[in-house]
């Protein structure tokens, strides 16, 4: 079977394959992308949408920093606003000793030269979330950070890369990946592919990729839950997190209130879904109750599980392949790589074209992981 040839096959169409497919096309490189299912199928389109620099690991700042500047303009990039808004994130303090935790992450960061995580006094956690129980002591907050629309956002991304002459083929799940002299043979759904460069960006199946190459990775596929309640009156602006509890929530606009923050239900990956477990559900309700006492019985209308790559170590892949040359892994995003987005399908373009990236990633390489002997094929 003849072989369609382009200048680089990306494996995985979500937002960091579509991402690196954009900022390639702008350098003047030709991309495939072959994505399994079809873009926003996983994370990308189903996550909470949270545009968010706080908390975030240190190895990671940088590259968040950089992302929020990519987001405040996200229509240069991909011609839509993507439903973002810079609602403000705040992570509250419950105890004495969790504000001290606060007080030194923010000296740490200020140390770095960071300013954007702020400690604040319960009198301006109060002013900013009024409704929010007594007994909290102060937050970090974060006043540009913000959120956004993942499914729309995706679309966003994926209606880009194709203006900008990005093949997408979509259902084509790649089942082998071989080495022909210099170049990379992918097959899919019954094509073949061929590329001097390979980019692995296949979320909760970047291992698996991985170990086609001769790479590996310890891949945690992990189904992140997310519920939607009735609409309520409006009582936060904020994406409001918890130091001491797993917790993520935000109003919209129009009265419905997402809450999430780390419960999982359970990932099938090797079936393509994701099965939501209702008793983490509760837990995450209770929580909520506990911070907003006031709040009255509110009917959960929605709830959902989107699979995501968590890695031991909490942070992702991003960088060459250890394995063999001419290949780059950004995958394992652990839950937060909606907003670094826009940056890694950068920084992976500046490696692939000029062999160095603009910011810090030795943090991300996959030389900490130890190697498995390559299978060359899936399933
Ligand atoms: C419920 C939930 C809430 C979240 N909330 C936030 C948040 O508020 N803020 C934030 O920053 N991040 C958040 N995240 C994390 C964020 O969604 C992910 O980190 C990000 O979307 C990962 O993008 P990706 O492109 O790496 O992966 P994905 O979107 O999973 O894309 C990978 C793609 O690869 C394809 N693929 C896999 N294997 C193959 C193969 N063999 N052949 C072809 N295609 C293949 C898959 O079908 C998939 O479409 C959340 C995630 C979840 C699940």
């Amino acid at each position: 079977m003849t072989a369609s040839t382009c200048d680089a096959i990306i494996i995985g169409g979500g937002l960091h394959g579509l991402s690196t497919a954009i900022h390639l096309a702008e350098a003047g490189v030709r991309a495939v992308v072959v994505e399994k299912d079809h873009p926003g199928r996983h994370a990308s389109g189903v996550n909470a949408g949270g545009v968010r620099r706080l908390g975030r690991h240190l190895a990671e700042v940088p590259l968040s920093v950089a992302a929020r500047e990519i987001w405040e303009d996200i229509e240069d990039f991909v011609s839509d606003d993507c439903g973002f808004t810079a609602c403000g994130h705040i992570q509250i303090a419950e105890t004495e000793s969790e504000l001290a935790q606060q007080a030194d992450r923010v000296d740490q960061l200020q140390a770095l030269g960071f300013a954007h995580e702020q400690l604040i006094d319960k009198a301006s956690l109060r002013e900013i979330v009024p409704a929010l129980a007594h007994h909290c002591l102060g937050a970090i907050w974060c006043a540009d950070d913000g959120a956004a629309n993942p499914y729309r956002t995706t679309q966003a991304y994926f209606r880009t890369a194709q203006a900008l002459g990005v093949r997408v083929e979509l259902g084509a799940a790649v089942t082998a990946i071989e080495r022909l002299g210099g170049d990379w043979q992918v097959s899919a759904a019954g094509q073949n592919f061929q590329a001097p460069v390979l980019v692995n960006t296949a979320g909760a199946w970047g291992h698996q990729v991985c170990r086609m190459i001769g790479d590996d990775a310890q891949v945690e596929p992990a189904a992140l839950m997310l519920m939607i309640t009735e609409r309520v009156a409006p009582f936060i602006t904020p994406v409001l997190g918890a130091v001491g509890r797993k917790l993520s929530f935000k109003q919209y606009g129009n009265g419905t209130v997402m809450i999430g923050g780390g419960q999982r239900g359970r990932a099938l990956p090797e079936r393509n879904i994701a099965e939501t477990k209702l008793a983490g559900m509760g837990n995450s309700a209770v929580t909520v109750k506990a911070l907003f006492p006031q709040l009255g019985p509110v009917n959960v209308v929605r709830c959902w599980a989107g699979i995501e790559a968590m890695m031991p170590d909490g942070v992702p892949v991003i960088g060459p392949s250890r394995a063999v040359k001419g290949a780059y892994h950004a995958f394992g995003f652990c839950g937060h790589g909606f907003q670094l987005s826009p940056i890694v399908g950068r920084l992976l373009a500046e490696l692939i074209t000029t062999g160095q990236a603009s910011l810090p990633i030795e943090a991300f390489s996959i030389d900490r992981f130890d190697v498995l002997p390559a299978n060359g094929s899936i399933g």
